[in-house]
């Protein structure tokens, strides 16, 4: 028999990651002989270890935090989602042709699940609504095309480095309304929408939010995810929102999607998020 084929995350920190967990229900549900694993690299070992991965035989990775964009330098091909986020969170390893050589192939799975999560798990509307993006990351990068889609009535980046928001500004400004604003410009009018794309709560941090960028219609929606409510999920409802939401249904439906790229099966992803929640609260 032989070995079963092997994926990862690759981030830093990682440890803190589900996808293990995830990645073994989908692969039991739909038999699937494969092992999925943790590789914690900082960004100065990023390249080499996941090149090393794929040298010895790795089939897939998951890209995490903080490497979402360095994971560009790694690709031959990129799906037109990846290309347009600019950033990726999948990789995963083709024969080309017949002759059977290599090519690795990098997606951004971020936003569809994003948006699953946001839509079927949460129902949650976005036309018509007023969104704030905590954060200008890999992780912004990956939801902005899918988010404008949903055509929210104007869409908010806000970020501590105002460059990165800007940038993300001109590269999607195609889609819809959307404008940058450093935190200490982010005003006092409520949102109906507030998404944290920040790395702060993996630091258990809270990015600078002045109260008034919510109310008690808001919802927010943080992509961290944990055991215990996330610094911004309780600083929202601290405030009264009507929901404040994590990440793991985006967590699981992302999965789901790199799942799909790299087996050609598409795993029910409800059974998996309740078993997660369960294993979390547990
Ligand atoms: P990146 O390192 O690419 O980007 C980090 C972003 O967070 C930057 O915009 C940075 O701002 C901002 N930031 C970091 N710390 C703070 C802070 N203390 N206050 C305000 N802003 C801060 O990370 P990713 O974009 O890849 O990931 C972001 C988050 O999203 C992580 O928590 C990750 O776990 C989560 N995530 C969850 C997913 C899910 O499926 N649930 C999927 C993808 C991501 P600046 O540019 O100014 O430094």
């Amino acid at each position: 028999m032989s070995a079963p084929d092997r994926y990862a995350v690759i981030g830093h920190p990682v440890s803190h990651s589900r996808s293990p967990f995830i990645h073994e229900r989908f692969a039991a549900q739909t038999s699937q002989p494969l092992i999925y694993t943790t590789i914690d690299a900082t960004p100065e070992q990023f390249l080499a270890t996941a090149r090393t991965f794929f040298a010895e035989g790795g089939k897939g990775l998951n890209i995490t935090v903080p490497h979402k964009e360095a994971a560009l330098q790694l690709v031959d091909e990129l799906t037109p989602r990846a290309q347009r986020a600019g950033a990726i969170n999948t990789l995963a390893l083709r024969r080309t042709n017949a002759a059977q050589d290599l090519s690795l192939l990098g997606d951004n799975t971020d936003g569809a699940g994003l948006a699953r999560d946001l839509l079927n798990n949460h129902r949650v509307m976005i036309a018509g609504r007023r969104v704030l993006l905590l954060g200008a990351g890999g992780a912004a990068r990956g939801v902005l095309a899918p988010l404008l889609g949903l055509k929210p009535s104007g869409l908010t980046i806000v970020n501590r480095n105002l460059a990165r928001a800007r940038e993300l500004v001109e590269r999607f400004r195609d889609l819809g309304h959307l404008r940058a604003v450093g935190y200490p410009d982010l005003g006092n009018e409520p949102y109906d929408l507030v998404i944290n794309a920040t790395a702060a709560s993996l630091a258990g941090e809270l990015p600078a939010l002045p109260p008034g960028i919510v109310d008690s219609r808001s919802i927010c929606y943080d992509m961290a995810y944990g055991r215990e409510d996330t610094p911004f999920v309780r600083w929202a409802f601290d405030r009264g929102c009507a929901r404040a939401l994590m990440g793991l249904g985006m967590l699981v439906e992302q999965a789901a999607e790199s799942f799909h790229l790299w087996r050609g099966l598409r795993p029910d992803t409800a059974s998996v998020l309740s078993a997660l929640t369960a294993e979390l609260r547990g």
